[in-house]
């Protein structure tokens, strides 16, 4: 029998789980504690729960804690990058880095993923299957318990599309930002979207204080669609009012993902209409030189190139960043480790 995914669950359910077990309901409270807040890998640990109610427990459900699979730490700077075993075989990565204000975590929310992005080595394999939530929350928790530090960003660009997940990308951002649970404050959480226009619009509805990243990456549709399939499906013009829409509903400014690659979308005319597209949104730009997978012929623009493109967008009043390149030493564009290790090319717990 398939045991019961009590990370996945939100407090009240645990409260109906617990009447049908015929528990009282603070009991859920404490069981929610021990999982979310002092995030207990075994019902052994959770002292204040009867031993027969943790015998019961441990025979109907379970608390799915990862194995480390392979942890690669920079040299560089400290950033590290996990691939994480799940129960069913599947491997997901998941990326530390650690910045003046804290600790960020990038995760994945789908293992593989089915979006086509041409730059993008997550996608090569296709999409195995979805993270539930408690796998969402799960790749934070196995990181603090390694690092040995608690984490206080967490930024959901890792593998997969997290609104092709989109109920249980609802779900994790209940439990990690609620103050009972995870305690992170959802100010500090960014979830990154390819595009999907009526997802986008329902996740307006959430009315969460997350920040949404749109992967924009190109400033027209043709050329949107030489690297991006879901070009294909919606327009650059109604993916920009989907993410007016986002902003108008929630008071959160939006961010605009744009990876740089040389002589495809770098050059001065893509600059200048990407400004067309952008000028007087309240908005924040990040762009990213394109981190090269060796399956695709697609280079990063040269740091000349990115200043030029920057400051061509800034002469128009756009905020900008150029993204720091963290863990430069190790595999670090998305789903190259996971990869790696299914074909079982990667050494073991490179330090
Ligand atoms: N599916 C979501 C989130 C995962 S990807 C999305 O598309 O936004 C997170 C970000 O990394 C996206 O902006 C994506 O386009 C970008 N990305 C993927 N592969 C990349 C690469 N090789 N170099 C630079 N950016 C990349």
């Amino acid at each position: 029998m398939k045991k019961i995914d009590l990370k996945s669950m939100e407090l009240p359910e645990i409260k109906t789980l617990f009447g049908e077990m015929g528990e009282k309901p603070f009991r859920a409270g404490q069981l929610y504690s021990w999982i979310h807040q002092k995030k207990a890998t075994e019902f052994q640990q959770m002292t204040n729960l009867s031993e027969d109610l943790r015998r019961r427990l441990a025979e109907t459900c379970e608390l799915s804690a990862f194995q480390i699979a392979d942890r690669q730490i920079s040299k560089l700077d400290g950033t590290r990058k996990y691939a994480f075993l799940l129960s069913d075989g599947n491997i997901i990565e998941s990326v530390y880095m650690k910045y003046r204000h804290g600790i960020s975590v990038c995760i994945s929310s789908q293992a593989g993923c089915r979006m086509g992005c041409r730059f993008c080595a997550s996608t090569l394999d296709g999409l195995a299957r979805n993270l539930t939530a408690g796998e969402m929350l799960e790749q934070i928790d196995a990181i603090e318990r390694d690092a040995g530090e608690r984490v206080s960003h967490v930024v959901v660009m890792g593998s997969g599309e997290p609104l092709d997940n989109k109920e249980n990308l609802i779900r994790f951002l209940h439990l990690v930002s609620d103050e009972n649970g995870g305690g992170i404050s959802q100010r500090n959480i960014t979830v990154s979207t390819c595009g999907l226009v009526p997802e986008i619009r329902e996740l307006a509805g959430e009315k969460f204080a997350i920040t949404l990243a749109l992967s924009l990456h190109a400033p027209n549709d043709a050329l949107r669609r030489t690297m991006m399939p879901i070009a294909n499906r919606y327009t650059i013009a109604e993916t920009l009012k989907a993410c007016d829409f986002y902003f108008e509903q929630t008071g959160r400014r939006m961010s605009y993902e744009y990876s740089l690659v040389r002589g495809v979308n770098d050059r001065p005319e893509h600059a200048r209409e990407l400004t067309g597209l952008l000028k007087g949104k309240n908005c924040h730009v990040n762009l990213i030189p394109v981190n090269p997978i060796k399956e695709r012929e697609y280079r990063e623009t040269m740091a000349p190139d990115v200043d030029r493109f920057k400051k061509e967008l800034e002469k128009s009043g756009i905020n900008v960043t150029i993204r720091r390149r963290l863990g430069a030493d190790i595999d670090s564009a998305c789903g190259q480790l996971r990869r790696r290790i299914q074909r079982g090319e990667v050494r073991k717990e490179a330090e």
